[in-house]
């Protein structure tokens, strides 16, 4: 993938980028991507009131929603990362964006852990609605080197402002070492690596006598080889995924059919 200076790319009033996350709207991931957007068009800001991570998909049903304006004319909502965009386009927003951008995560979206993702979430709830959207994480945890990946994330979004990919319709995920030189890495078009495993659920005993589950850590990858993002990032290498939302298993469909003719009644 071809690196181009952020000034090939003028401001464009006609171009609308929606932005979210969801480490939350005070996450420093926000305020990196916000930044590596700046000049590429109008912007607009929904992010979760609170760390969100991990909640997939999920939309609140339960209850309402509140929108608060932050300082800075960020928008924050007391839910989810789905839920702040899809408010975000149809019911706050006047305009329909022509591009949706999340991140960037504190921590890798790779293989298995894409289903559980609201940095994935976020994109993919723009997906849905037909506008390409770009999911940007950083591989560590712990905001080191996030500027850098700010710098990746303007030079892939850059890249397609300029040069639309031939599906004009797509969601890609990418993965980010955390390195200063991250804007100087090589880019690899990758598919998703496969875990398998999980580590165990850690039981405790709250200091009012509670017995408390915490879901364990991610195991690690087990499907890792040549091709996948865990292999990409772990050479050094951006990773950028292609995904799409049909879980269908295409492949199995004849069985499926030939057993279902066998069934019984
Ligand atoms: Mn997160």
């Amino acid at each position: 993938m071809q690196r181009v200076a952020s000034e090939t790319t003028p401001y464009n009033p006609s171009m609308r980028i929606l932005i979210a996350n969801d480490d939350g709207y005070l996450a420093p991931g926000l305020a990196a991507l916000v930044k590596a957007c700046e000049g590429l068009g109008e912007l607009d800001v929904v992010a979760p009131e609170q760390n969100a991570s991990g909640t997939s998909n999920s939309l609140t049903l339960n209850r309402g929603l509140s929108v608060y304006t932050a300082a800075n004319g960020h928008r924050y909502i007391n839910g989810t990362p789905s839920d702040c965009v899809h408010l975000a386009l149809f019911g706050l927003l006047e305009h329909r964006p022509d591009l949706v951008v999340s991140g960037i995560n504190q921590g890798a979206n790779m293989g298995d852990d894409t289903l559980y993702s609201g940095t994935v979430a976020a994109a993919m709830e723009g997906f849905l609605f037909g506008i390409p959207a770009i999911a940007f994480s950083q591989v560590q945890k712990g905001w080191t080197n996030v500027d850098a990946a700010g710098r990746v994330a303007r030079s892939v979004i850059e890249h397609v402002l300029r040069d639309p990919p031939a599906a004009p319709h797509y969601l890609l995920n990418v993965n980010i070492p955390n390195r200063p030189d991250a804007d100087h890495l090589p880019r690899r078009i990758t598919r998703l690596g496969r875990r398998h495993a999980s580590e165990p659920v850690i039981r405790q005993v709250s200091p009012r006598g509670d017995t408390l589950y915490w879901i364990g850590p991610a195991g690690d990858a087990r499907e890792a080889g040549p091709g996948t993002d865990f292999h990409a990032t772990s050479n050094g290498e951006v990773s950028i995924t292609p995904l799409h939302v049909d879980l269908t298993d295409h492949a199995r469909l004849p069985e499926w059919r030939e057993w279902a003719s066998k069934a019984p009644g």
